[in-house]
């Protein structure tokens, strides 16, 4: 029974009311002033409020205002009783949120008509707020659970669904498999098609899983999980991961491009490796990483190895976060010789960290860590900046003319403000641009040359020279090599060191010195330990050199005594001095 409250002084006028209202069904209940009104609503709110313009206490329109402000009797339809018959006591009513207004005298119809329209008007708007209430909830439900760019289950509501997936399969003694699939070189792919693509492709690559027999969720950016339920013995699984491959590799037509991409995949299975669904979540994930580092488009199951290595790595890379600050880094230099003439034409900065625990830590261990963790980019421009001043220092000391090298790794290259980093540095330590190069990874900048070749651009127009360093093991392709505004190729040792062995290494350093001379470039032997070796490639008319068959990396007092002449590398052989060169000493 709906309870209707009538707020009216003239007790007379009221009990009508009451008797009304209550022959049509409602209970209705009474009060004899707009405060007592005021306060029984608010202590048993009605369904409706019955209420005369005109009161002593508290005027009728002020009373509709607190019950419109009023946390519960906001939504009560609010009808007026009043002497005013003007359509401007009507409009001020309604204006102040009334449902309706009856101008006295009224017959018992026309109060009970009004009563019940503002009642099921009420209702309608309640319905209708559940209703919006209920859109909302489902919109906030589908957000927590599902990823609005591929319509897969996010990571929290995949991961319910490995933990029911897993229920079942201990329930009946099965098998499950979850996997963890990452796209490789995603930054590059996006950095070249732009964000915009790059979700485009993303939406590909769901369709595509969405067809696989598996539970498919998105897990972070570029990473997605699989659950394969059913017995899966290891073979299987294998097969499954090799055909997902393959149908991922084909290619993807994205706004008129044709884009290829390579997933890595980890693998981790219940019973095997865990019957927890996070910790089997983790674990594919450590394998997928494990596959990232070492190659691309790789598989691999789960292997408490990896975890093991993975923590290291993880405490490693927080010790590098301090290493600069802790003064442990430490920049050394490794001479290059032209051997025509027996002097250091340059010098490579390489970078050392002395661990107090550790002890020497290679910069093929550390370097990787710091790019995975971006610390690479301030201890990049610590490097070059050691590197820099330390050049200077040594100008100071000599007139004879060298180079200096510094490794740029791939993460720097993509650093936003690298080319005004060069440029600052290059003013602090009033360092010529000219007898700088940087060294830049064959494999690196073919991941990303299409991103890569404005800022090469503008690094050159510094007048910086540049490198492409570990030439002949990142397959580039030779039209790249024209685009790119680079002046010198280093041949990796591993084609030097087996110059004098392997036929084939032979025949690649000849094609890539006699291509480098077509193109003008310089070129640099890196890894020269022997004579042979340092013939070899005298005989190809590589002059420029590099390694332990002149001098390892030395430390900077080193270095200087060599300028001095206080110190001497080993001799060159007397056949491959150009007659009136000298033999560097
Ligand atoms: P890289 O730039 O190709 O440097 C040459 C590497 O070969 C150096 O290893 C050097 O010590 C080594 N080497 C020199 N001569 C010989 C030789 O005759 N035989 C053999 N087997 N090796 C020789 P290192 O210093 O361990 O550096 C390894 C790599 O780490 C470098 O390769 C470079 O890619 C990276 N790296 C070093 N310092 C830095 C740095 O400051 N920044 C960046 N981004 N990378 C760096
Ligand atoms: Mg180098
Ligand atoms: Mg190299």
């Amino acid at each position: 029974m709906k309870r209707i409250l009538v707020i009216e002084e003239e007790t007379q006028l009221r009990s009508n009311l009451i008797s009304m209202l209550a022959l049509d069904g409602f209970q209705a209940v009474g009060a004899a002033n707009g405060l007592a009104g005021l306060a029984q609503a608010e202590a048993d709110v009605p369904d409706l409020i019955l209420c005369n313009t005109v009161l002593s206490d508290l005027d009728g329109y002020a009373l509709l205002l607190r019950c419109r402000r009023h946390e519960q009797l906001a939504v009560v339809p609010f009808v007026f009783v009043g002497v005013e018959s003007d359509r401007a006591a009507v409009r001020r009513a309604m204006n102040l949120g009334a449902d309706d207004y009856l101008s006295l005298p009224f017959t018992h119809e026309e109060i009970v008509a009004s009563v019940q329209a503002c009642l099921k008007k009420r209702e309608m708007n309640h319905r209708s707020y559940l209703c919006q209430v209920q859109q909302a909830k489902m919109t906030i439900d589908r957000m927590s659970h599902w990823d609005p760019l591929t319509q897969l289950p996010n990571r929290r509501y995949f991961l319910d669904q490995v933990r029911e997936a897993l229920g079942s399969a201990k329930q009946q003694q099965r098998s499950l498999v979850v996997l963890s699939l990452n796209i490789d070189d995603w930054r590059a792919i996006v950095m070249t098609f732009g964000h915009e693509s790059g979700d485009g492709l993303l939406c590909a690559i769901a369709e595509r899983l969405k067809c696989c027999q598996a539970l498919v969720g998105r897990l972070a950016e570029s990473e997605f999980g699989l659950v394969l339920r059913g017995a899966m013995q290891h073979q299987q699984v294998t097969h499954f991961v090799q055909q997902l491959q393959a149908k991922l590799t084909e290619p993807y037509q994205i706004n008129g491009h044709e884009v290829r991409i390579r997933a890595s995949v980890g693998i981790a299975a219940y019973p095997q490796h865990s019957s927890q669904p996070e910790a089997l979540l983790m674990q594919a994930d450590t394998a997928m990483r494990w596959c990232q580092q070492r190659g691309q488009s790789q598989y691999r199951f789960y292997n408490p190895s990896m975890s093991a290595i993975e923590a290291e790595q993880h405490l490693l890379a927080t010790e590098l976060n301090r290493a600069i600050e802790r003064d442990q880094l430490e920049v050394h230099y490794q001479p290059q010789v032209d051997i025509t003439t027996g002097q250091v034409i340059g010098v490579e900065a390489l970078l050392r960290w002395h661990h107090p625990q550790r002890g020497l830590i290679s910069p093929k261990t550390f370097i990787p860590i710091a790019e995975d963790s971006g610390m690479i980019v301030p201890i990049g421009e610590w490097v070059l900046r050691t590197a820099c001043r330390q050049y200077q220092a040594w100008k100071r000391l000599t007139s004879r003319p060298f180079k200096l090298s510094v490794n740029l790794s791939m993460r720097q290259l993509q650093q936003e403000n690298l080319v005004e980093m060069v440029e600052s540095i290059l003013r602090e330590t009033g360092m010529d641009a000219r007898s700088l190069s940087l060294e830049l990874t064959e494999t690196s900048l073919m991941k990303q040359v299409s991103t890569s070749v404005y800022t090469l651009h503008q690094l050159k127009a510094l007048g910086v020279g540049l490198s492409i360093d570990d030439f002949g093991t990142g397959y580039s392709s030779l039209t790249y090599l024209n685009k790119l505004p680079i002046d010198t190729l280093k041949i990796d040792h591993s084609f030097v060191s087996q110059l004098t062995v392997n036929r084939n290494a032979a025949v690649i350093s000849n094609a890539i010195i006699d291509m480098a001379q077509r193109l003008d470039l310089n070129i640099v032997a890196e890894g020269v330990e022997n004579r042979r070796q340092l013939e070899f490639l005298h005989g190809c008319g590589c002059y420029a050199v590099q390694g332990f068959f002149y001098s390892p990396p030395l430390k900077h007092g080193q270095v200087q005594a060599l300028l001095l002449g206080k110190n001497f590398l080993p001799q060159t052989p007397r056949s491959m001095l150009v007659a009136g060169k000298g033999s560097g000493r």
